[in-house]
């Protein structure tokens, strides 16, 4: 491992200057450390923000939940206040990782964490990804490997080169809630709504957020949802712990008055493109209905048919249909809305 110098001394105020792409931020490590230990990321410098004063409280505030980017997966599984407002982002943290790493994991590097693309992760492999600041210098080649390689985990929707699907549990749910990203730089503040935070790589843009390298993650701000609000997370995966999403699906449903009729939707993917995969359409087509109804199975068909697998990854198609209509009749049978559709 190439040696780095670490200091867990620097201010909040003051740590955006001293930030840079040679110099980077460290939360619970759970991501950075191995990378840095592999030869995958380099870094010179290591500034640790738990010494920062950075907040990991989880507060509410009028109409808006706050969650430190501090907070570990830990505390968000075991929040009343997130049990009750959105559950689907305990139940996202419960179905992460372990409960070793889930009590040093932290909300901020949850988001930020790279993909787990074995050829990414390989250090003796170079890939389109790698092919920056972050990873080896480029070779020649095919720019990425996995699309005519193994590809099993792979994306399925997107358009970027690159076809690493996004590891976080958290961020789907955190897309679903229509959360807004609480950035700090050198010259202030600026906040981001979720939806534009992730952003797929591109030629211009090898990573998958907007973030800059002297900026930080102070805070994730949720809206309060309006009642008869409900939400839900589901996970298909390899085994039933430890493992990263095949494909998983956030769900966050705003009824009306009847409490069975859906007022409005959002509907968010995981494990299926480079960053969280929100589906606008099936969203649109959701309100009016109830959870289930017919048609909401043929809406589901309908947003999973745009979906463009590689070889080995087809059955992310149907996967994703499955989850999408689990988390429906879930959110439905809460209500008292399931009519027991064949989903
Ligand atoms: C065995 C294993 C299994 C896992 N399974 C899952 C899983 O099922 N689901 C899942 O979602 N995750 C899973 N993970 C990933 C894990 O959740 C992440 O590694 C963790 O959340 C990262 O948080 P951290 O605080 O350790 O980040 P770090 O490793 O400290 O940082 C990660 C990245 O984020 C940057 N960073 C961290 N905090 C900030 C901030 N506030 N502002 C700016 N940059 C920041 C760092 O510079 C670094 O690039 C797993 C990890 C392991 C090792
Ligand atoms: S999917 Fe992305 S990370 Fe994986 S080999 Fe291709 S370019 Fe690299």
């Amino acid at each position: 491992m190439k040696p780095f110098a670490y200091t867990d001394s620097i201010a909040l105020a003051e740590l955006p200057d001293h930030l840079d792409e040679n110099c980077r931020p460290i939360a619970g490590g759970t991501d950075l450390l191995p990378r840095l230990k592999a030869g995958i990321s380099r870094a010179d410098g290591l500034i640790d923000l738990r010494g920062a004063g950075l907040s990991d409280a989880i507060t509410k505030r009028d109409d808006t939940v706050s969650i430190g980017a501090l907070a570990s997966l830990s505390t968000i599984r075991e929040c009343l206040l997130l049990q009750r407002l959105y559950p689907m982002l305990p139940q996202a943290a419960a179905l992460a990782a372990t409960t070793q790493i889930r009590n040093r994991a932290t909300l901020g590097g949850n988001l930020l964490q790279r993909p787990r693309c074995w050829y990414y992760r390989d250090p003796d492999l170079t890939c389109w990804l790698k092919q920056s600041r972050d990873g080896p210098p480029p070779t020649a080649g095919e720019p990425c490997p996995a699309r005519s390689g193994r590809n099993s985990r792979h994306a399925i929707f997107g358009e970027s080169v690159c076809r690493a699907v996004h590891p976080s549990d958290l961020a789907p749910c955190l897309v679903a809630a229509g959360a807004q990203v609480r950035l700090r730089g050198r010259t202030g503040e600026r906040v981001v709504p979720i939806d534009r935070f992730f952003r797929e790589p591109g030629d211009d843009h090898r990573r998958e957020t907007v973030i800059h390298a002297t900026e930080i993650v102070e805070a994730v701000d949720l809206p309060i949802p309006a009642g008869n609000t409900r939400s839900v997370y589901v996970k298909s995966m390899e085994r039933s712990a430890w493992a990263f999403a095949l494909v998983s699906c956030a769900m966050q449903i705003e009824f009306d008055h009847d409490a069975e009729t859906i007022r409005s939707a959002r509907v968010v993917l995981g494990g299926v493109a480079t960053i969280p995969w929100r589906l606008p359409g099936l969203e649109a087509a959701l309100r009016g209905m109830h959870p289930g109804d017919e048609p909401a199975w043929d809406a589901i068909q309908e947003a999973v048919s745009s979906a463009q697998p590689l070889a080995e990854n087809r059955y992310k198609v149907r996967l994703s249909a499955r989850l999408l209509g689990q988390a429906l009749r879930t959110l439905g049978a809460r209500t008292g809305a399931s009519r027991g559709g064949e989903m």
